[in-house]
């Protein structure tokens, strides 16, 4: 079968779904793979690196819809991509089903199969190495101290010069799961002084073994809503996390926010008053503008300063270190791929008996079969 990587039309989209070291693998499992021209320019991936790795260049987008069996994508497809796509294709992309369910609905009629790599079952150890998920936060949260960094106007660790003793940046850190702990350690790395918090208390220690410190809110109450994600907590709760809060920014340089609670809009943790009590020249990087945001003052997709502090609402994050992103995605699709062609003869198959796969097949042969039933761990 071939799969057929097309540029990704999203605006400012700088990943490519598949790399030139992955290309070879992929060939090595029996596929033909065709690249579109140009594809992977933004991510610093040329025409000529895919074609030394054995792929076909195609000279349009219209070429790849027109003749590759699977489509691999970063961003779900948009109108003028829909219209191409031909019964009986395999679409491997970012879909979130439950965010675009007219879209299900268009991608169903074409009678297409959709994997939705969102929709992977994280819970299973045996899908680590397919989650995209993980491996795109895991970029976020560097990034997000990289664009804190760029926007502060002082060094991140301490230093004694001749020209006198600088302190380190203060960073505090809320939600400290996947892009949180990423921040951390970037942070820490760095030289700041990094503290964090979250709701689920078990993420302390890993806070710690990353150079964090654990602050915790003073107030008794069990955070984990299954599955390893956060629940929406009481008011008496919110309550004592705001009065921490607001004492942590007025100590902190910089704070990073990537608390999210799944189907929810994200928590309101930073008030527009704790902006306005951060010294002037602070950061705040608010990882959760596609959700509503985490601080009040958030313009998601912008840098704004409001109170003379920063406030980057980016949500291109991985985007922003395309080569790394593009890298980490083609692996992710590349572990699928091999779950899917177990044979090594360039032929897929979408077993719906396997809960991995199971979970992340949204549309088979043109039926929705998302959401899947939930797995019974053992
Ligand atoms: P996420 O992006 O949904 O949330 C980010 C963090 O925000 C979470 O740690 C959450 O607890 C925290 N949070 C939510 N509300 C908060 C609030 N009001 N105040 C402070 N913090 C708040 O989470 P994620 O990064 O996708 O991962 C969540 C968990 O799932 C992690 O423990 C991660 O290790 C786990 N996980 C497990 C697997 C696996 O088992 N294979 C795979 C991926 C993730």
């Amino acid at each position: 079968l071939v799969i057929g990587i097309p540029r990704e039309t999203y605006p400012e989209e700088k990943r490519v779904a598949t790399v030139p070291e992955v290309v070879e693998k992929l060939i090595k499992l029996g596929f033909a793979v065709t690249v579109e021209s140009g594809a992977g320019d933004a991510a610093n991936f040329s025409d000529d690196s895919y074609r030394a790795a054995g792929a076909q260049i195609a000279e349009s987008a219209a070429q790849v819809w027109a003749t590759a069996d699977i489509m691999f994508k970063v961003r779900a497809p948009n109108a003028q991509e829909l219209a191409q796509i031909r019964e009986g294709t395999t679409l491997i992309s970012f879909i979130w089903p439950a965010q675009n369910p007219e879209l299900m609905q268009q991608l169903a009629a074409k009678k297409v199969t959709v994997l939705a790599i969102d929709a992977l079952p994280r819970q299973l150890s045996r899908a680590q190495k397919m989650d995209a998920l993980t491996s795109m936060a895991g970029i976020s949260g560097y990034r997000a101290v990289i664009e804190a960094a760029n926007a502060f106007g002082r060094f991140f660790n301490g230093q004694i010069t001749a020209a006198g003793k600088i302190p380190p940046a203060k960073v505090f850190i809320a939600g400290a799961g996947v892009a949180g702990l990423a921040a951390i350690g970037t942070a820490a790395n760095l030289g700041a002084i990094v503290r964090a918090n979250d709701t689920r208390p078990e993420v302390a220690d890993q806070v710690k073994s990353l150079g964090g410190e654990f602050v915790k809110v003073d107030y008794e109450e069990e955070g984990s809503g299954g599955g390893g994600y956060a629940k929406v907590m009481s008011e008496g709760f919110q309550q004592a996390q705001r009065e921490m809060y607001a004492k942590q920014a007025r100590e902190a340089d910089i704070i990073i926010t990537t608390a999210l609670i799944p189907g929810k809009p994200a928590p309101k943790l930073i008030t527009a008053e704790m902006v306005q009590s951060m010294k002037p020249g602070s950061v705040i990087v608010d990882m959760a503008g596609e959700q509503g945001g985490n601080c009040e003052l958030t313009v998601p997709g912008e840098a704004v300063v409001r109170h003379g502090v920063t406030i980057i609402g980016y949500t291109d994050l991985p985007s922003r270190l395309a080569k790394q992103s593009s890298t980490l995605y083609a692996s992710n699709l590349l572990r699928l791929t091999e779950e899917l062609c177990k044979t090594k003869d360039g032929n897929i198959n979408v077993n719906m008996d396997d809960d991995a796969i199971r979970g992340l097949t949204v549309i088979k042969n043109g039926e929705i079969t998302w959401p899947a039933p939930p797995i019974k761990m053992p």
